[in-house]
């Protein structure tokens, strides 16, 4: 299965010892200090997001990364007791493809809020022209099993995410109606 189309979700989860390959920190805005693991992504990923980000920056918006990669145990450990934190396994966080992001308007929060801010709209606009999509939009959690998260961007390469955005469909849709995902992403320069 291509690495970026994947299905992660509570039926289709990361085994334990996953761990991406190519992990780095390229340099992104953080609210988090230099060598916290939540500042990595994958390689490609991680190249998708920072041109995102400084594409934001022309138009004076601040988009800033809080939180990256995650690995299962970490979020076995954030789970513990939390029944509104994904269990191990079925966060996208532990592929290294999803970046939650938020702006300095709202404190660097994680809040629904972030969609009525420059940066939320200008996220939800252009997204999918860096290869992300905003994964669990409003109105979808029936299908995705996770409530409105705006701030949630997944990696899934250009020609998905443009698919998905002009479709509207989420992943899990796109999945049941097409059965497989685009295996050959065209290849991109980061
Ligand atoms: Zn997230």
């Amino acid at each position: 299965m291509n690495l970026y189309t994947r299905l992660i979700n509570k039926d289709h989860p990361l085994p334990p010892d996953y761990v991406p390959e190519n992990l780095t920190d390229i340099g992104i805005p953080f609210d988090a200090p230099c060598g916290d693991p939540k500042r990595l992504l994958e390689i490609r990923t991680a190249h998708a997001a920072l041109t995102l980000i400084q594409a934001a920056q022309k138009e004076s918006l601040i988009i800033t990364g809080i939180s990256g990669y995650r690995s299962y145990k970490r979020q076995q450990q954030l789970s513990t007791g939390n029944p509104y934190v994904a269990s191990p396994g079925t966060s996208e966080h532990q592929s290294g493809l999803a970046l939650d992001v938020s702006c300095p308007s709202i404190q660097y929060q994680l809040i629904p809020e972030f969609a009525e801010t420059p940066e939320g709209k200008w996220l939800k606009r252009n997204a999918s022209l860096y290869g992300f999509i905003i994964r669990y939009p409003a109105n979808k959690e029936p299908i995705t099993g996770i409530p409105w998260e705006p701030w949630h961007i997944r990696y899934v390469t250009r020609p998905l995410a443009g698919c998905l955005a002009l479709t509207g469909l989420t992943l899990e849709e796109y999945y049941s109606t097409f059965g497989a995902p685009l295996q050959n992403p065209e290849p991109e320069i980061t």
